[in-house]
């Protein structure tokens, strides 16, 4: 009999607490291989304060290779299409068949809204590299400029976090950037409780960020931008954060997907058309009484353990173990405070929340070095030295 090939596409937080749990396995029982187009693993959480030069970008990353036991093979190559029928992954080099997979690729920034070229003129915030290039580019374009002018069109945490860093990074060059947010629905931060919402829109205002909500993006040629409600703003630095779409474009085979493109799973975290198939993280339509739950590092992870645990079960015959996540709660960091609702508060507002948000940075961090690293900022932001 030959050994069972287990894939894992995605190295972020799902992916290797996946490979993590079934590391057991490895050589005796099943071959495991783990893909990714990197060859390190990022801290997403904390790529806001990268693009604003807060946060150190080596912090952030760690190799994966040094992450996983040596008898997981790992593969630094995009995945680029995996076919659910035919169980076969491909990537630009090869075609790689698998009896389980667990596709945990997680989120990439939706563009499908920015329609005028030039593209890459237009910056995204997913990738330690988007980071890095929104702060390198950003540095560039304030020391060029006397009065420089940011945009960042949508109105959710990420653009809002990426405005303040922005904010924040012209005035460390001694600039005053004017940073406008573009939200085409009626306020930021839409969804979220009306208390914690009107706290940091009342923070954004304070911290100078313009809010046009209820307007639109007509036109971007590259520098300048033109706005539903008739302003024109010119040669502006432009930001693009209008939420994700699923990270891998091509899956072929029955699925069902929700309109950000995340797969529905059942609460095995399998896809019931494909019961060898599971999927994991930001990937996933993980549906809590019909409503899918949000995106964050802590249901990556331990969707992750156990999308690995239900492969192991599914290996050896046993009976699978349904996922129940628990809800510790959220925060959105804001420069020098942020709001959420955690340890059991509906309202939690100020350094607190901001250094528990630093404080999970570090806990899910991927070594002692940036753990320790972590815990030094979550001190800085409780004493307001951040
Ligand atoms: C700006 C921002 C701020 C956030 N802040 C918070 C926060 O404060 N708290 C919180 O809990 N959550 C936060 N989130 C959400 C959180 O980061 C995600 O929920 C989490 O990273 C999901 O983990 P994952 O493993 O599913 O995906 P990821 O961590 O995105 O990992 C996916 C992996 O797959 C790889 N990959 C993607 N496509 C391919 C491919 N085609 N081939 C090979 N490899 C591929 C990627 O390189 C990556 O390593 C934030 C997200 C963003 C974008």
């Amino acid at each position: 009999m030959t050994t069972p090939r287990i894939a894992i596409a995605g190295a972020g937080f799902a992916g290797l607490a996946a490979a993590r749990q079934l590391a057991r396995l490895a050589r005796t029982e099943a071959d495991i291989h783990l893909f990714d187009r990197h060859a390190f693993t990022t801290m997403i959480p904390a790529l806001p304060d990268v693009a604003g030069g807060r946060l150190d970008p080596n912090r952030i990353r760690a190799d994966i290779a040094a992450l996983t036991k040596p008898e997981i093979h790992v593969h630094i190559e995009t995945v680029q299409k995996i076919d659910l029928e035919q169980k076969e992954l491909t990537t630009a080099g090869s075609t790689f068949a698998f009896d389980f997979l667990i596709l945990a690729t997680g989120a990439a920034a939706d563009t499908r809204g920015l329609r005028q070229p030039p593209l890459d003129a237009a910056h995204t915030l997913a990738t330690l590299d988007d980071a890095n290039r929104i702060r390198q580019d950003f540095t560039a374009f304030v020391l060029a400029r006397s009065a420089p002018t940011a945009v960042v069109v949508g109105g959710g945490y990420t653009g809002l976090e990426l405005a303040c860093n922005l904010k924040s990074l012209a005035a460390r060059h001694g600039k005053t950037a004017r940073v406008i947010v573009v939200e085409m629905k009626d306020a930021i931060l839409a969804g979220l409780p009306e208390k914690i919402r009107s706290y940091l829109e009342a923070q954004a205002r304070r911290q100078g960020i313009d809010l046009a909500t209820g307007v639109r993006v007509t036109e971007f040629d590259g520098a300048n931008v033109a706005l539903s409600n008739g302003n024109r703003l010119e040669d502006v630095f432009f930001c693009w954060s209008t939420g994700t779409r699923r990270a891998l474009p091509e899956l072929h085979g029955e699925h069902r997907e929700i309109p950000d493109g995340r797969i529905l799973v059942d609460e095995f975290l399998r896809l019931p058309q494909h019961p060898q198939t599971f999927v994991a993280g930001d990937a996933a339509a993980i549906l809590v009484k019909d409503v899918p739950l949000r995106k964050a590092v802590n249901f990556a992870y331990y969707s992750g353990l156990a999308a690995g645990r239900n492969v192991l079960k599914s290996l050896r015959g046993q009976p699978l173990r349904p996922f129940r996540p628990v809800d510790l709660g959220w925060v959105i960091p804001f420069g020098q405070t942020a709001a959420g609702q955690a340890l059991g508060i509906d309202f939690l507002k100020g350094r607190l929340p901001l250094a528990m948000h630093y404080a999970m940075c570090g806990y899910r961090n991927f070594n002692l070095g940036h753990q320790l690293y972590f815990a030094g900022v979550a001190v800085r932001a409780l004493t307001g030295r951040l």
